[in-house]
């Protein structure tokens, strides 16, 4: 996997050094030598990452930081801060402008490779979670509300069985958040599927191996999600390198600075939200898009596009496809006799009794009012007809008894049949062709099934 990735550095050599290397490994390159240019090129090219250095005259890294962070165009764009060695101070900065991570001066290949990886990687998911969200335009509205999360009171399980060390980082989070320290990782493990925004491991336990953990957490469908920030002595390289590649969002180093701890956390947590925030609006807006609220079928929109698909492998040689256009019997009446909620009632009972008399392969929706359309994948009309059949039968067969205390209801439908035809044929054709048939059963007095032939 390869990216665009902007190099920000007031010294062109620096610029070169970096290009090459990165070049090297395939990824693309956009460079700029100042701020102000930078921001342009993270607007206009939406880079994958940006790797900013601190030191520059007129705007510095931090600034350019903060900016790309405040607006909704570039603020799920990850950002390197590129500091000088033992830069203390500007790694506090850094995180507080927003920077998702540090790299120091001479930069190191493997740190650089393994954070730039793990990063882009995070962008991905990012980018997909932005990509589906239904609409586009909401996007802009959910960066805003996402933006105004906080870092605060998060729920941070800490997994460490030195005593000394869990009991250090649980004093400096309870400040401003909620951590839980355990010291099993089997029962951090069932912790970790309850309500949690970030996980601390230490990865240099001599009672559980914390990579091996972290790895678990990754496996797990419940828990893949959380970040996971990695205590690692700083001479353990090759257990660094690890961590990053098993996917640590995140690393501290030890001895512990309590102030890079407390800023690292916030910055994972408001991370969480945000991507939790995103899939949420994604699963909601999602749901709305296909499902009819009054019954929870799929509705109209969802119907006619699976119909599209289903309909052009049918012609194109594919087994034929069938619809009933179902439309309840002078349903008017009902509305008229009880009020509008006992119509909806039927309207609900009665998708109940179609759901549960179609097969699994089939599609019920409601089309719109009180008509309804079940799309029926790799079925003759013949056997649809039948379906549609058993499904007035079951309609007619018994009253409807509505929670309201009205008396139970006699409900019918009158049901028209059509299957995909020869070339040419179409899904609006299709549905034109159940709608006549729909009609003639309604001519025919109603409560009948009647299929028309393409
Ligand atoms: P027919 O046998 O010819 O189908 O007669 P009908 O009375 O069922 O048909 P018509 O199309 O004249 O009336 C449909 C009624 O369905 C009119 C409309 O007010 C009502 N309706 C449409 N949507 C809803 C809804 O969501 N809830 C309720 N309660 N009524 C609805
Ligand atoms: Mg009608
Ligand atoms: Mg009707």
């Amino acid at each position: 996997m390869t990216g665009r990735i902007l190099v920000v550095d007031d010294i062109e050599a620096n610029v070169r050094l970096l290009q090459a290397k990165l070049q090297a490994e395939y990824y693309d390159v956009l460079t700029a030598n100042d701020g102000a240019a930078a921001l342009g090129v993270a607007v206009r090219e939406r880079p994958d990452l940006v790797l900013l250095d601190v030191m520059m005259p007129g705007m510095d890294g931090f600034e350019v930081c903060r900016r790309l962070k405040e607006d909704p165009e570039t603020r799920h764009i990850p950002v390197v801060l590129v500091t000088a060695l033992d830069g203390r101070a500007d790694r506090i900065t850094g995180l507080e402008a927003g920077a998702d991570e540090f790299l120091t001066k001479p930069i190191d290949d493997i740190l650089l490779f393994a954070r730039v990886k793990s990063l882009t990687r995070l962008k991905l998911v990012i980018d997909e979670l932005r990509q589906r969200e239904a609409s586009g335009r909401r996007i802009g509205v959910i960066a805003g509300a996402a933006a105004r999360l906080g870092g605060q009171g998060g729920r941070v399980l800490i997994v460490d069985e030195n005593q000394r060390q869990a009991q250090r980082i649980y004093a400096e989070l309870a400040i401003e958040h909620r951590p839980v320290v355990e010291s099993d990782p089997e029962k951090a493990l069932l912790t970790a599927r309850g309500p949690v925004d970030l996980i601390i491991v230490n990865t240099a336990a001599r009672g559980f191996d914390g990579l091996r953990f972290a790895a678990q957490i990754r496996s797990d469908e419940a828990t893949r999600h959380l970040p996971i920030l990695g205590v690692v002595d700083p001479d353990d390289r090759p257990r660094l390198v690890k961590a990053l590649d098993i996917g640590f969002n995140d690393i501290l180093t030890r001895p512990i600075d309590p102030q890079e701890l407390s800023a690292r956390v916030r910055s994972q947590v408001r991370g969480k939200r945000y991507t939790d925030f995103l899939r949420s609006n994604l699963d909601q807006s999602f749901e709305l898009a296909v499902t009819d609220q009054l019954t929870g079928l799929h509705n109209r929109r969802y119907m006619t596009g699976q119909l599209g698909a289903l309909v052009n492998r049918a012609v194109r040689g594919g087994d034929p496809v069938s619809a009933l256009m179902i439309d309840i019997d002078h349903f008017k009446k009902v509305n008229d006799n009880f009020g509008h909620d006992v119509g909806d009632e039927v309207l609900r009972e009665f998708a109940v009794r179609l759901a549960s008399n179609v097969r699994a392969i089939d599609l019920p929706c409601r089309y719109g009012g009180e008509e309804f359309v079940v799309i029926m994948p790799d079925t003759r009309l013949e056997d649809a007809q039948r379906i549609a059949e058993r499904i007035r039968r079951h309609v007619a067969g018994s009253p409807f008894r509505l929670t309201s205390d009205a008396e139970p209801l006699s409900v019918t439908i009158s049901v028209g049949v059509a299957s995909t035809g020869a070339d040419g044929d179409n899904a609006e054709a299709l549905l034109k062709r159940a709608d006549e048939a729909l009609y003639a059963a309604k001519a025919a007095g109603r409560n009948t099934v009647i299929a028309r032939a393409a």
